[in-house]
């Protein structure tokens, strides 16, 4: 995916704060955070969001779950986080490329 921000930060081609990287994911900070600490957890392979997950993708999926509470103790969220998926425009999603967002730290509302 030639125009996608997350694809590009990914390759290096746009800088990112990087704080997790493996085979599978990239994690790096929300460049406008909505909680004191606020990640992104990032697929390597584009797929635009979960409608587009397929059965293939559950090992990916489950992987980018187990690394959130990794990430989330690794900047000292040790008492909690919450996890936002946003799929589609009807939820709000703003870069086609599947991610899981990490927030915490102070500074969120009630859901
Ligand atoms: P979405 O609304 O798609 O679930 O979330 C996309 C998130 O990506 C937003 O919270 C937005 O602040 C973040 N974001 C957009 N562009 C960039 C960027 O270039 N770098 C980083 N680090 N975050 C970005
Ligand atoms: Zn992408």
């Amino acid at each position: 995916m030639t125009d996608c921000i997350f694809c590009k930060i990914i390759t290096g081609q746009i800088p990112s704060d990087k704080i997790f990287d493996d085979d599978q994911v990239v994690v790096f900070r929300d460049i406008r955070p909505k909680a004191k600490v606020h990640l992104l957890i990032v697929a390597k392979e584009h797929i635009n969001n979960l409608f587009e997950a397929k059965p293939l993708h559950e090992k990916l999926l489950s992987h980018m779950l187990l690394v959130a509470p990794m990430v989330a103790k690794q900047e000292g969220l040790h008492n909690g986080f919450r996890t936002v998926i946003n799929t589609g425009a009807g939820g709000g999603q703003e870069i086609d490329h599947i991610h899981f967002h990490v927030l915490g730290g102070g500074g969120l509302p009630r859901f």
